[in-house]
């Protein structure tokens, strides 16, 4: 058992509307198992987990084998396969070849499967989970002033835990495995330990990155009750005293005055966790800003920057030669003004980008829709340099980069490369199937043509973590949706009524 849970399960007021007269555990809008038993003590509730739920490798002991499916390793020194088995034992991969023969295995029909291992996104917004769609048509600026300033001012630790849980399981449900919950709603320190719950009560292998609270003016420095940057150091006692878990500690640093982003980076190395930023969006990222951190010795091989639109050329040269990765969420910075995407930049600089979803409130949640963007833009501006003239083009981007970006490359950027973002024996069982037996695919003629070019979550077959079953044919596993629905419904129903917007959904 991880500290991480037994903190969680310990220490941490409910936050749910159900729990007030039933005493009932957040858990029991995940698992039809432990609703079952909602007259069992109330310990018992509280260590159920839908990891628990579920059918497993470790569970009964017994090693899984995913069989004769379509293998994408996503290591080039493992390869790919025609049609070959992956053998999971514990929460380990510990083959990936034709043809293994494992006595005493439970055995998954792969056949008809892509089998890979699963998206790693590096920078999403968990806590709007419950804001899906708000702003469809809308720019930073309208962001800024609804999302965050409206909402976010206004969000209770309950909205948190709900957000991030609906952000996490739709995560799973589409085949992102790991993701980097950039969490900057912590208005007070019960709304941290809510976030870090949702987290831990998914199941998905989340790195949580702290960040500053949120409030009307956007000057969080003024507000009090929050605990920024300084509360790391509890964290990391309390939830994160091991990074052997699911759940991993990153540092949040704020969009703000050098002064603070320096406070924030000087927390987080104290308390030995990596960082994340964004920098280089729209008019306001043409600062420098990463030059000033870099006068000030600042910039270091633990620190992913996100979007980079607008960055100059020293300040990617400057991420490039202190060994930093970065983050490109391609769809939304099209949409938002935040500049455009840097997938050019970053190649002709020597970096290979990873990929994040950002916001729900404008953005679909799989990876599938964060390729292709991706893909499209770097082709299109090639092609619009040889239309010009120009004879030396860049080379164009191929699809499997894209699913590299989306998977190793976030490993990497999520300080996780050593654990997960390829099937290679040795690493933890983060994998996905997806079913090409589908009408949008069929018949199958090229493995990596068709995730890239056609897939979608609706072929997201199963879903493995740590070599526990989060998802099996099609479904989620240990998921209560009446109960999720209602848990959804209320809490929209309290923000909007405590942000005072309209609650209309036309
Ligand atoms: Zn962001």
């Amino acid at each position: 058992m991880s500290p991480l849970l037994n903190a969680a399960r310990g220490n941490h007021p409910c936050h749910c509307l159900a729990c007030g007269s039933a005493g009932m555990s957040r858990r029991q809008f995940l698992c039809t198992a432990t609703a079952a038993a909602a007259m069992a003590p109330a310990v018992a509730l509280s260590l159920s987990s839908p990891a628990a739920a579920q059918q497993s490798a470790g569970a009964a002991g017994r090693p899984l084998l995913l069989k004769g499916g379509c293998v994408l390793s996503l290591d080039r020194a493992v390869g790919d396969f025609e049609q070959a088995d992956v053998l999971v034992e514990g929460n380990r991969i510990t083959a990936v070849r034709p043809n293994i023969d494992a006595a005493g295995a439970e055995t998954i029909d792969a056949t008809n499967t892509v089998v890979m291992p699963g998206f790693v996104d590096t920078h999403r917004h968990m806590w709007q989970g419950i804001l899906r769609n708000v702003l469809p048509d809308g720019s930073l600026e309208d962001y800024r002033n609804l999302v965050q300033r409206t909402f976010g001012a206004r969000y209770t630790p309950d909205d948190v835990y709900a957000g991030d849980l609906f952000s996490a399981l739709g995560a799973i449900d589409s085949g992102v495995t790991c993701v980097l919950d950039w969490s900057h709603i912590h208005n007070t320190p019960d709304h941290t330990d809510a976030a870090i719950k949702a987290l831990v009560d998914s199941g998905v292998r989340a790195v949580f990155a702290y960040g500053n609270p949120q409030n009307e003016n956007g000057r969080f420095w003024e507000m009090s009750g929050h605990k920024f940057p300084h509360d790391i150091a509890r964290l990391r006692r309390q939830y994160f005293s091991t990074d052997d878990q699911l759940t991993t500690l990153y540092m949040a640093a704020p969009s703000a005055a050098a002064e603070h982003i320096l406070e924030a980076f000087k927390a987080a190395r104290e308390a030995e966790a990596r960082i994340t930023i964004h920098v280089g969006v729209g008019e306001f990222g043409r600062n420098a800003l990463l030059e000033k951190l870099n006068a000030q010795g600042a910039l270091k091989s633990d620190t992913t920057y996100i979007h980079c639109c607008t960055l100059n050329d020293t300040e990617w040269k400057l991420i490039r030669d202190t060994g930093g990765t970065i983050s490109i969420a391609g769809y939304v910075e099209m949409l938002m003004g935040h500049g455009t995407p840097p997938v050019q930049k970053a190649i002709d600089t020597g970096i290979r980008p990873s990929l994040s979803v950002d916001v729900e409130t404008s953005v679909p949640n799989d990876f599938f829709h964060q390729m292709r963007p991706v893909l499209a833009l770097q082709k299109s501006d090639v092609w619009a340099r040889r239309l010009s003239g120009d004879k030396s083009p860049p080379k164009f981007l191929t699809a499997r980069e894209v699913l590299e970006f989306a998977t190793i490359e976030g490993a990497r950027a999520n300080g996780l490369e050593r654990k997960v973002g390829s099937l290679t024996p040795g690493k933890q069982a983060d994998i996905i199937m997806l079913r090409t037996d589908r009408l949008n695919v069929m018949p199958m003629n090229n493995a990596v043509g068709a995730v890239v070019t056609s897939m979608g979550p609706q072929n997201v077959d199963t879903v493995l973590i740590a070599g526990k079953v989060m998802k099996r044919n099609g479904q989620l596993v240990g998921v209560d949706f009446a109960r999720l629905k209602r848990l959804g419904d209320e809490a929209r129903e309290r923000l909007f009524s405590n942000a005072k917007v309209p609650p209309s959904r036309v």
